[in-house]
């Protein structure tokens, strides 16, 4: 049991996205692994997939874990510029990210082919995190449980029933990614407890043991009451998880 009563680890994923080279991926790990050596928490740096092997390196010896930010359903074939999922395990990666809304939007990342991606991420020992959430018309028209109901269904229809736990799931409602609005507590306590409640549809305890996150201008100033919601298990972290000093700040905050 953590020290909020949930008997869940939490779990703070740093997402860099389109940030850092080689060199200042090295002198973040160095700076963030003395700030985190006593959190609770389960971290993991997502980062691009050009600084990935030094991240691995970096990481080497410390409890920090490392995703990439997507992959590719099939092991190998004629798909220049995607990278497998055995490609990241050869590369010593532990997780990757799936369906980042960033990535729905400006790449057509379809439900279709998260679908593909999730069993095939589990079977290759990768820790998939999945993001769902909706858009500020689809919250305003009233649509948020209807979308979060069609990505959850429609993204795990393909992973068995006793390897739902094994993924983590990030709700992250579009308009907060970026934008410094953040989801009320209550708002993001409501959309964790109805995604737990679909995957509790296949497997309530699956759904007991799930990692869901919440992700959306998380800060070190709003981290600790979002993170002590009783179906919040963590943060996905983008812009503040560019310096170490607010990653490790939000870690902290996730008891
Ligand atoms: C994200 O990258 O998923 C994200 C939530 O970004 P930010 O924290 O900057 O809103």
């Amino acid at each position: 049991m953590s020290d909020n009563g949930k008997s869940r680890r939490p779990y703070v994923a740093a997402n860099w996205k389109m940030h850092k080279t080689r060199a200042e991926a090295e002198q973040f790990f160095k700076e963030l692994i003395p700030l985190v050596a006593d959190v609770s928490a389960e971290m993991v740096v997502c980062v691009p997939f050009t600084a990935l092997a030094t991240a691995v390196e970096a990481a080497n010896g410390s409890d920090l874990k490392i995703a990439a930010q997507n992959m590719h359903e099939k092991e190998k074939g004629a798909f220049t510029g995607e990278i497998s999922a055995s490609m990241l395990v050869d590369l010593g990666v532990d997780a990757v990210v799936l369906g980042h809304s960033e990535r729905r939007q400006h790449f057509s990342e379809l439900d279709s082919s998260l679908r593909f991606k999730l069993p095939v991420a589990l079977n290759v020992g990768l820790e998939p995190i999945l993001c769902v959430g909706e858009t500020e018309s689809e919250r305003e028209a009233g649509d948020t449980q209807r979308k979060l109901r069609q990505q959850v269904q429609d993204d795990l229809a393909d992973v068995p029933e006793e390897r739902l736990s094994e993924i983590v799931i990030a709700y992250e409602p579009i308009w907060a990614i970026g934008t410094g609005h953040t989801a009320s507590p209550e708002d993001a306590q409501d959309a964790t407890s109805f995604v737990r409640a679909l995957v509790a549809d296949r497997n309530e305890k699956q759904a007991d043991g799930m990692r869901i996150l919440y992700g959306g201008s998380v800060k070190p100033d709003n981290a600790a009451v979002l993170m002590s919601q009783e179906d919040v298990d963590g943060a996905l972290v983008g812009g503040a998880s560019l310096e170490p000093e607010s990653l490790a700040a939000i870690a902290a905050a996730a008891k």
